[in-house]
């Protein structure tokens, strides 16, 4: 059983195009009921960070606490392109409210609660990769790693050998 997310009107930053109707497979829910879902609809989500993380949503910080109110980051693919875009998915009391497209910056993981797992990681390595032009092994980051990364503004420490 696999469930299914329409995201209406999400415009891709590579082409610019607007998809009207993006669908995509959904593992948010704690246990798949075969249906589609959209904004508006209501979802079977986890209930804490625990079951999130068993779907492949990890917390954007240590302290993230299940409240009625939810932002996910999620990735989405232009149908035009094929570009992996990001989504920001708002939940209220479980129900969809809102699904934005947005723009790839690393400032968008303060604004969110939880993190798809498997979004595209690239783009957070060459940014990070700008900001500290002399760490070494950013492409290994775990995503947890990257989060704290960004958070704290610290490189982790590595074998660098400070003068
Ligand atoms: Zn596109």
């Amino acid at each position: 059983m696999i469930d299914y997310i329409i995201l209406p009107n999400m415009r891709c930053t590579r082409c610019g195009e607007v998809n009207e109707r993006v669908t995509e497979q959904l593992y948010i829910n704690k246990e798949p009921h075969s249906n589609t879902y959209t904004v508006g609809s209501r979802f079977d989500l986890p209930d804490d960070v625990e079951g999130f993380a068993g779907c492949d949503y990890v917390p954007a910080r240590p302290d993230v606490v299940i409240g009625p109110r939810l932002r996910v980051l999620d990735g989405w693919t232009c149908r035009c392109c094929g570009a992996g875009n990001l989504c920001v998915l708002l939940f209220e009391d479980r129900v969809l409210v809102e699904a934005r497209s947005v723009e790839r910056s690393l400032m968008i993981f303060a604004e969110v609660d939880l993190v798809e797992a498997d979004l595209p990681r690239w783009w957070v390595h060459e940014a990070l990769e700008e900001r500290f032009p002399d760490a070494e092994g950013i492409e290994f980051l775990y995503l947890t790693e990257i989060l704290e990364v960004i958070r704290t503004g610290q490189m982790i420490a590595g074998d660098e050998n400070e003068d």
